[in-house]
């Protein structure tokens, strides 16, 4: 049975599972927020990324978890498009490079920092310009800090609600100037929902 608090293989195919089921539910809210100040296909470029995954699960499934990520993330940047398919496919990946096969506690929180690094050096962005980094990086400090899952799950809904007075200085949106501010950044609300849905899973499975 899963171990409390890890994210070892076994949890894979429920995980894979859980997410695409958030962004398939949210995607029209995704869409909705990229309308505004972006072009509208969030929605539509997340959920065809995590079907994708969804539809080899099986396959995913059978690989150690650092191999598992990294073929997660070659998939999203296959199937997302848009400016956030290599961004998102960059943090599966780079989480895969740098995970261990049953990381702890002090393994993943590492390996999400260096993620969100990969993530920053692709986007040429970084925090504080109403991108997905803005909720990403909250999430990491409240792992460096040994928050609970609801605590992250909060920490991450807060940093997306956010963004929504920022100006965007990264991504479509910034062509707005500041007719970008009053808005939620797509993104960064894709990756509060896919935290949610990971530290419940997770959090769970006793
Ligand atoms: P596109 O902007 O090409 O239509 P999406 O709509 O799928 O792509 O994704 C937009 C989201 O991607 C934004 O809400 C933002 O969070 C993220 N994003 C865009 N550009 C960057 C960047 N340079 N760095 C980090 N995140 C970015
Ligand atoms: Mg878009």
């Amino acid at each position: 049975m899963v171990k409390t608090g890890t994210l070892d293989k076994v949890d894979l195919k429920t995980l894979i599972s859980v997410t695409a089921d958030t962004i398939a539910a949210h995607a029209e809210e995704l869409t909705a927020l990229d309308q505004a100040i972006g072009d509208g296909d969030h929605g539509l470029n997340m959920k065809r990324g995590f079907e994708a995954v969804r539809a080899e699960a099986d396959t995913f499934a059978t690989k150690p978890l650092p191999d598992a990520l990294k073929a997660i993330g070659t998939k999203l940047v296959m199937t997302v498009g848009g400016a956030s398919g290599p961004l998102f496919g960059t943090l599966f990946m780079a989480l895969g490079k740098e995970i261990s096969a049953e990381p702890d506690r002090a393994n993943l929180t590492a390996a999400f920092g260096k993620a969100i690094e990969a993530v920053a050096a692709r986007g040429k962005s970084q925090v504080g310009q109403k991108t997905m980094l803005d909720v990403l990086q909250p999430v990491h400090d409240a792992l460096l800090q040994g928050k609970t899952g609801l605590e992250i799950t909060d920490a991450a809904d807060n940093a997306a609600a956010a963004t929504v007075p920022m100006k965007a200085l990264r991504g479509r949106a910034s062509f707005l100037g500041d007719r970008s501010i009053g808005h939620m950044d797509a993104g960064g609300r894709s990756v509060a929902l896919l935290v949610r849905a990971v530290a419940e899973t997770i959090e769970g499975q006793a």
